[in-house]
């Protein structure tokens, strides 16, 4: 199949020194691996990163943007100002975002749109929360969120993170993880035909170098997004080399 891609969201972590450094340990570390890289630094720091990472095989992505290509919305950042500072991708609909920010699946699908027109791959994150999964319905929200957060024509990548897995040290069974997997692949070839069968599907939420071979090896598993193994250098490169 597809070359598995490891991507580490860094979140709301570090100081610009702290994050060039990372990214140097990264790029340093990149080398003959199995896996694409990329790195998802906070807005402030994707520039600096960028420059870092210059003529590396290790991409760069922001970690959300406005809908609109420009205009007055105070604090936000459009995804042509990514793209001009460096990026080649963005993260879209985290759960972090859709919580703190109230975050749509209408909203979701409005910045694929904008993403995707600046030239941008999209990471589309869906996921259930602990309540949801024990209800029962972690394939039904899941299949939700698909439906209405990809915009038609949709060319990205998907993140699988059920909520309550994320910086929790829990993790779905591998059965559980390749049975939503084999959901989200169906969904997506149904509606998108060979891009869907071709489309990456990542696993996010604690994943880490001691179980990143196992999750990484399920069917329809092309990679993962990480958190906080991915502030570490040499944790972010063992889940590479696991891939
Ligand atoms: P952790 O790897 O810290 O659980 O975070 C996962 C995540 O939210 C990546 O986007």
């Amino acid at each position: 199949g597809v070359k598995p891609l490891i991507a580490g969201n860094w979140k709301m972590h570090g100081t610009l020194a702290e994050a060039a450094a990372l990214a140097g340990a990264v790029r340093d570390g990149a080398g003959g691996l199995p896996a694409d890289l990329l790195v998802c630094p906070t807005f402030l720091h994707v520039a600096q990163v960028a420059a870092t990472l210059a003529g590396s095989a290790v991409a760069v992505g922001g970690q959300d943007c406005h809908p609109a290509a420009k205009g007055a919305h105070t604090g936000d950042v459009a995804a042509p100002m990514l793209k001009d500072a460096g990026a080649g991708f963005v993260i879209l609909g985290h759960s972090e975002r859709r919580t703190d920010h109230a975050e749509t699946d209408a909203a979701v699908r409005a910045k694929a749109e904008a993403a995707a027109a600046a030239g941008l791959v999209p990471i589309v994150c869906v996921g259930e929360t602990e309540a949801e999964r024990l209800a029962g319905r972690a394939e039904a929200v899941v299949e939700r969120q698909l439906a209405e957060s990809l915009p038609d024509g949709f060319a990205g990548i998907i993140a699988y993170e059920p909520v309550w897995a994320i910086g929790t040290g829990r993790t779905p069974t591998e059965a559980d993880i390749a049975a939503i997997h084999g959901t989200i692949r169906a969904r997506l070839a149904a509606r998108f035909g060979a891009a869907g069968q071709g489309m990456r599907i990542l696993y996010g939420g604690s994943m880490k170098p001691g179980n990143a071979k196992a999750i990484l090896a399920l069917p329809n598993v092309d990679g993962g997004l990480v958190g906080g193994a991915s502030l570490v250098a040499e944790d972010f490169l063992a889940i590479a080399r696991a891939a």
